[in-house]
């Protein structure tokens, strides 16, 4: 499968500049082919103004058009066959299963985005009827529903080079919405990135879309996606990634003299909370469990398990030397690439230095650092040791968790007050331990926007009802999910018309429901048309 190295732009290819790039094989080191080139601004602009000039016509397609785009673009993907898997594999050191899955969790969310449109109830119609005879004044007709906001910006994460990049729930979501999409590819897997872009191309034209709606730009510094953010011509924008990388961009946002929402998704310490109830009947089930949450995809998940609690007793103790015993049996493996890796080593240098934290365990095997390996890591403390440095409350990205014995329930409450938010916290407990805890759960609840009864927090479901987000550093704005059909609703915005003659209006607010759409009528939820 040819790749060009270069940005496309409203389906065609186009190289510029002369500053280039190529990606690597974390596991080898190999240098890949062929040499990427950076964006240009001259292709920045390029790339807004096709979004800008799509946006019209993309957004005034029947729902039905888009929804088969969607459908189209699937049909595509899997067109691309085993070699996208192959460059996937490539250029992230996963296995080809995991890329396979990814890909596969890609095409459901993709799917369901499409459902949602062709069902039409998303955009949230609301209908208020006039009242002409209303004293003291006449009540007019007012009616309402989602309408998309314009060109939106999408940052792909390192850690899902096909699920979260760009064939994520991002592009698809605004896509969906009727949001023509520029897209800054990451640079650890440039190819994955351009192949993907060409099905969407591809998809579009097959399906009649206008050649602006989707553009794929590189770059290696942080000039490409400042200068895309920055631009006069995108709306909205979300991304995947770092604290540091998500916030310098949510800034850039907010510095604009029009300024425009960004929708970051950064991470969390997930903490996970053992009650007694679950400490003595099944301390080695949840060992077992949190050994293997920790160290699937080498712990390259946002919502990897960061911190583990439970109450300081013998229980606690041996479910310590359970987890302690599954951590040494694990394998170290491959991170993704560089930046990520010696940020874990970093990161894991300082914890075996912090005088508040014992090594509890760490995989037998030693890591290579050539392979840009990563062996898991579980640090003991107690409550005392985590309040003594704020800093143990931060993510560290890769397979290391902090456990923390607490000395009673006042205890768990003073530790969760201290969290910040987070993209899940998990319980594990009996009914009666959730009775006896109310007071905690009352407090995470304010904490995340994830809450998990006995599993653990990775493997998120993609469905209509997940909730992937959390107040502040877990995301930029707690309203809003990165996963699941709900994510739709970033790329919107609510536009009323009061007064408006019935044949103008959009379908789903017209009086006879063509699209037969539940809707909000008169503060009630129905199909109905309006009589
Ligand atoms: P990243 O460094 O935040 O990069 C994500 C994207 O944002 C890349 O396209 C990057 O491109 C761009 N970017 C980053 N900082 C920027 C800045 N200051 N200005 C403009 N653009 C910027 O994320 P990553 O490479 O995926 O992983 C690095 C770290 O992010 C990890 O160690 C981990 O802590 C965290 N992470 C979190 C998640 C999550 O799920 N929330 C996922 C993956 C990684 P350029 O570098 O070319 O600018």
């Amino acid at each position: 499968m040819k790749l060009s190295g270069s940005q496309w732009i409203a389906g065609n290819p186009s190289s510029e500049s002369s500053k280039t790039f190529r990606a690597a094989n974390p596991a080898t080191g190999e240098s890949l082919d062929p040499e990427f080139r950076e964006a240009s601004k001259a292709e920045i602009d390029a790339a807004v103004s096709a979004a800008t000039a799509a946006f019209d016509s993309f957004r005034n397609k029947l729902a039905e058009s888009r929804a088969d785009f969607l459908e189209t673009i699937v049909e595509e993907v899997l067109a691309l066959g085993d070699p996208f898997l192959e460059r996937t594999a490539a250029e992230t050191g996963y296995p080809l299963a995991r890329c396979e899955a990814e890909r596969g969790r890609a095409i459901a969310h993709t799917r369901q985005f499409a459902d949602v449109i062709r069902e039409g109830s998303w955009v949230d119609a609301r209908i208020d009827l006039p009242d002409p005879t209303r004293k003291p004044l006449p009540k007019p007709d007012v009616r309402s529903l989602f309408q998309p906001v314009g060109p939106v910006a999408i940052f792909g994460a390192s850690n899902f080079p096909i699920a979260i990049s760009v064939l994520g729930a991002d592009t698809m979501s605004a896509l969906a919405s009727g949001c023509p999409v520029v897209i800054k590819a990451h640079p650890a897997h440039p190819g994955t990135c351009e192949l993907a872009a060409t099905a969407i191309h591809r998809a579009a034209e097959r399906t009649g879309m206008p050649s602006g709606v989707f553009s794929l730009l590189h770059g290696t510094s942080h000039e490409v996606g400042t200068q895309l953010v920055e631009h006069p011509g995108i709306f909205a924008a979300a991304f995947t990634g770092s604290l540091a990388g998500g916030r310098a961009l949510f800034d850039a946002a907010n510095r604009r003299p029009v300024p425009i929402p960004f929708y970051a998704e950064m991470g969390s310490v997930n903490p996970v909370f053992i009650l007694p109830g679950a400490l003595q009947s099944r301390s080695a089930a949840i060992a077992e469990g949190f050994v293997s949450a920790l160290t699937q995809g080498v712990g390259q998940f946002c919502t990897n398990p960061g911190m583990v609690l439970g109450l300081e007793s013998d229980t606690w103790d041996s479910f310590c030397q359970m987890a302690a015993e599954g951590i040494k049996k694990t394998e170290p493996a491959t991170m993704l690439h560089a930046g990520i890796h010696s940020a874990y080593l970093t990161g894991l240098e300082q914890r075996l230095e912090h005088e508040s934290l014992d090594l509890l365990s760490r995989s037998a095997t030693t890591a290579s650092d050539e392979a840009l390996e990563a062996a898991a890591h579980v640090f003991r403390t107690t409550q005392q040791g985590l309040f003594d440095d704020p800093a143990l409350f931060d993510e560290l990205f890769g397979p290391v968790s902090v456990f923390a014995g607490c000395g009673g329930l006042e205890d768990f409450i003073e530790v969760a007050e201290k969290l910040e938010g987070s993209l899940s916290a998990t319980i594990h407990g009996t009914e009666s331990d959730l009775a006896d805890h109310r007071d905690l759960i009352s407090v995470l609840q304010k904490k995340t926007g994830r809450l998990i009864f006995n599993g653990f927090p990775v493997g998120l479901e993609v469905c209509h009802s997940i909730h992937h987000g959390g107040p502040y550093p877990a995301t930029t704005h707690s309203r809003f999910t990165s996963v699941g059909t709900r994510g739709i609703e970033r790329f919107v915005r609510p536009v009323c018309y009061q007064d408006w003659p019935n044949s103008q209006l959009p379908m789903e607010l017209q009086d006879a429901n063509p699209r037969g759409v539940l809707r909000m009528l008169n503060g009630h939820r129905t199909r109905d048309e309006v009589s």
